[in-house]
């Protein structure tokens, strides 16, 4: 292992910055104090930065001669879940909770930017962005919109999270696809409502919606490739409010995950007809409304290269896990990879056996603080070996 000894030195300082976050959780687009935080301490270190993009976005800059460019990535945001947790660093915001470590991933990158600021051991550009509402509400792909890659070009963007149940301190790196893409679906089913003793004069659309229900489960297993991967879930369904009364209608909701583009795009298709066949084979009809969210998180080969190497000159071979399983939970980093080249990897934080709850969107989760010079470290070796 060959960490960073300046960067070693504030990690304490880090740990501060890091709680300090953590105690003041702001959701999408009201990440006001965070982003205020993240401005000062990067004018602190004299740092150049430009703000407002996708609302609460921040964007610092070092400029050190002619070089190529280069774009790290944090998030700023958290969730709405009630804190459990009793630390003097508990969320002092109700309702609002850093648990998914975006605290941790804004200090981390605030480590890297003093750290560079000061050695500038490189030649080139590095901007440092914190995007707000990763959560959910698309910052990332807003800031894209907004002219994020116009306004600061870069040859290759990069993002990491922290990962439960990987040891802290490794690493998971993997080309092509490793975050979902998230979509959601609205389905309703439409029967005929009457007394549920006299079911013959009705259409039932609650035993319609069982059948389509397990119906929509034959996709993934009989409709697509063995070896691609599609989940869908049906989260909700909702209807009726009687014990003799058959409802008119049932509303079913949903998620569907997927990781290839054609296999996305072939799934709003594939679950209309399999839910008009069946309702059509038993007298109801059927509407779907199909909402595409964040696509898949696909790193680049080259860039997966870059992230790999500075991974293994930062912890060594052993502590960095090529090809791990990709997660279908999905990111909005997707938004960034898909305008520019890079890589978004995974940093353990630890195996979720202690207590302290080291699941992500647990109410009893914390970022784990050992890893902070650990990953800015990476970022900063990124930096190096990359802007030479
Ligand atoms: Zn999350
Ligand atoms: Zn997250």
């Amino acid at each position: 292992m060959k960490l960073i000894k300046e960067i070693e030195n504030f990690h304490d300082e880090m740990t501060i910055w890091r709680r300090d976050i953590h105690r003041h959780p702001e959701l999408a687009f009201e990440e006001k104090r965070t982003s205020d935080f993240v401005s000062e301490k990067l004018k602190e270190f004299g740092i150049e930065i430009h703000r407002g993009l996708a609302k609460t976005g921040v964007v610092g800059t070092i400029r050190n001669g002619d070089g190529r460019s280069i774009g790290l990535r944090a998030d700023l945001d958290a969730l709405p879940l009630e804190e459990k947790n009793t630390f003097e660093h508990v969320s002092i915001n109700p309702g609002k909770m850093h648990a998914c470590g975006h605290d941790g991933h804004t200090a981390m990158l605030l480590g890297a930017a003093k750290y560079l600021a000061d050695s500038k051991n490189f030649q080139g550009t590095v901007h440092f962005i914190f995007q707000p509402a990763e959560e959910g509400g698309s910052g990332g792909d807003i800031m894209v919109k907004e002219g994020l890659f116009e306004k600061f070009p870069v040859d290759s963007v990069y993002g990491m999270h922290n990962w439960t149940g990987l040891e802290a301190g490794h690493f998971g790196i993997k080309s092509g696809p490793i975050m979902a893409a998230a979509d959601t679906f609205d389905l309703i089913i439409h029967g005929k409502g009457g007394h549920a003793a006299m079911p013959h004069q009705c259409i039932d659309p609650i035993i319609v919606s069982s059948h389509v229900l397990s119906a929509l489960q034959s996709i993934s297993s009989r409709s697509i490739h063995p070896i691609d991967s599609l989940v869908i879930s049906v989260t909700q369904i909702h209807s009726g409010d009687a014990y003799n009364i058959i409802p008119d209608s049932v509303r079913m909701h949903g998620t569907v995950r997927t990781f290839l583009p054609e296999t996305r795009e072939e799934i709003p298709s594939k679950m209309l007809n399999i839910s008009e066949g069946v309702c059509n084979a038993m007298g109801a009809s059927c509407e779907l409304n199909y909402i595409y969210g964040y696509p898949a998180t696909v790193n680049s080969v080259t860039e997966t290269d870059i992230s790999a190497k500075a991974a293994v000159d930062l912890v060594g071979k052993d502590k960095v896990v090529l090809n791990p399983t990709p997660s279908m939970a999905s990111e909005d980093f997707s938004y960034m990879l898909q305008a520019c080249p890079g890589c978004y990897v995974w940093l353990g934080i630890g195996l979720g056996e202690s207590e302290n709850g080291c699941i992500l969107h647990s109410s009893k989760y914390d970022f784990n603080d050992d890893v902070l010079p650990i990953g800015a470290a990476y970022w900063a070796t990124l930096v190096e070996n990359q802007l030479q």
